[in-house]
């Protein structure tokens, strides 16, 4: 029988309609758009000024904390300035602007297709590079990758699981990653292992997605240690939790890392990026990026540099149609809802779903009949419809004792409640004010 997680979780149709579309590389645009957070942590500090000369690749602003990550150019050109462009979150952000002329290449950079597959690096140094060239975790939460590869005194790694599960409908950039380079992605499995000193990696898939499954399964006994583990589909199981149970069937406990139960988790898309970075020196400057919905013309994946606005995106794959209401930055679950298409593509942006009306509008909330199913759906073991209650009345210390900080934002209650709650908007608020007071009380 196929391994999942055990609590909670629900079946939202799959979609996964641009699953068969090979990854094609976008045109470069004619002004790219980097901003400055693309982060989790504190945004970089620009190094380029207006009228500054850049090179693919070259260092732009660098990592301003311990929790920051450098950014690079993505793209060759004149800096025309650093201004306040709305990004994804639909806040305005200080963002270097490019003006893009030609393509041009930091020379230090290997553009070659040839696959490098040792390396002589130690562990501390594949760190260092993964932190010099700005990786972050690629899966959505934007984690700056290097940080998770500092395993903590006192804690010791046993294993790296690698999560290409892919769990959000309509996403499949993952999916096609490990189908079209499968070897760069289990190379770069290895470069964690190693970063890590670990003797052992799983691979997590859901069992939709049989060519990634079929073809890691094929070239991983080329790199020892690694294993594919299908897995049952079922959502959120890319949740760090979710996909520890799933493979290794231990529990983190509440407010816990994986590493304390012994368990490094990165995503498929970082391990690429690993592999580009340690053995190709090159910079986290571009991603694959799902384009989909039902209503587009023609459902893609696309390699493209960071910068890139999502209006071009959406102009290759087709174009918008009549009746296209809402542009969401992510999969319908977890994604964010994009105010503007001019928004530029960052290192976390994962997916752009078109949605059509009947699709975007929610439906009007009545009272809790007190059904229970947002309990059974809820993948963290919490009391949804209590949560909801004690966030709109704004009760802190009951919201804390009921552990509002456990929740993963996925979405599962409100996805199941019959009587259209909106739980997560609720949730989402008392657990971010939960969170402040619990740093406040740290000071
Ligand atoms: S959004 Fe939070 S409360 Fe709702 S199901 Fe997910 S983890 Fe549970
Ligand atoms: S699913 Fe909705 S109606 Fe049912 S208990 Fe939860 S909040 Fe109430």
């Amino acid at each position: 029988m196929l391994r999942t997680f055990k609590i909670g979780g629900i079946h939202p149709p799959e979609n996964k309609v641009s699953a068969s579309s090979k990854i094609e590389a976008l045109p470069l645009p004619e002004i790219a758009y980097i901003p400055l957070g693309q982060h989790i942590g504190a945004p970089a500090t620009a190094i380029v000024a207006k009228g500054d000369k850049v090179k693919v690749g070259q260092l732009i602003a660098k990592a301003s904390g311990f929790v920051s990550a450098n950014i690079h150019a993505s793209v060759s050109g004149t800096v025309t300035g650093i201004e306040s462009i709305v990004d994804g979150s639909g806040y305005p952000r200080p963002t270097v602007v490019i003006a893009v002329e030609g393509d041009e290449w930091d020379e230090s950079i290997d553009r070659s297709s040839t696959l490098v597959e040792e390396t002589t690096l130690s562990a501390q140094e594949i760190t260092k590079r993964v932190a010099d060239m700005g990786i972050v975790g690629m899966g959505g939460a934007t984690f700056p990758s290097h940080i998770k590869l500092m395993v903590p005194d006192g804690k010791k790694a046993e294993v790296l699981i690698i999560n290409g599960v892919e769990c959000e409908p309509y996403l499949t950039a993952d999916d096609r990653l490990m189908v079209e380079r499968g070897d760069e992605v289990l190379i770069g499995v290895k470069l964690l292992m190693k970063a890590i000193n670990v003797s052992r990696a799983i691979i997590g898939i859901e069992n939709n997605k049989p060519e990634a499954i079929a073809n890691l399964t094929k070239l991983a006994p080329k790199y020892s240690g690694i294993s594919v583990q299908p897995l049952k589909v079922k959502y959120p199981q890319g949740g760090e939790k979710q996909l520890v149970k799933a493979t290794i069937n231990r529990e983190i406990p509440s407010g816990g890392l994986p590493i304390d139960v012994g368990a490094v988790v990165q995503n498929v898309a970082t391990a690429f990026a690993t592999y580009e970075a340690v053995q190709k020196n090159k910079p986290l400057i571009d991603r694959v990026v799902t384009v989909t919905g039902k209503s587009i013309a023609k459902p893609s994946n696309f390699f493209v540099r960071v910068g890139t606005p999502i209006s071009q995106l959406l102009e290759a794959a087709g174009g918008l149609a009549e009746g296209n209401v809402k542009l969401i930055s992510g999969g319908p679950m977890m994604g964010k809802a994009l105010s503007t298409e001019k928004s530029p593509v960052t290192k976390g942006t994962s997916g752009v779903l078109v949605m059509v009306e009947n699709m975007a509008v929610r439906p009007v909330a009545s009272e809790c009949i007190r059904c229970a199913k947002c309990v059974s759906a809820c993948p963290m073991g919490l009391e949804p419809f209590l949560l909801n209650k004690l966030s709109a009345r704004k009760m802190y210390p009951e919201l804390e004792a009921g552990k509002v900080t456990d929740c993963i934002e996925c979405g599962s209650c409100a996805y199941t409640c019959p009587a259209g709650i909106p739980l997560l908007d609720y949730i989402r608020n008392g657990k971010s004010a939960v969170m402040q007071i619990m740093r406040s009380r740290k000071k």
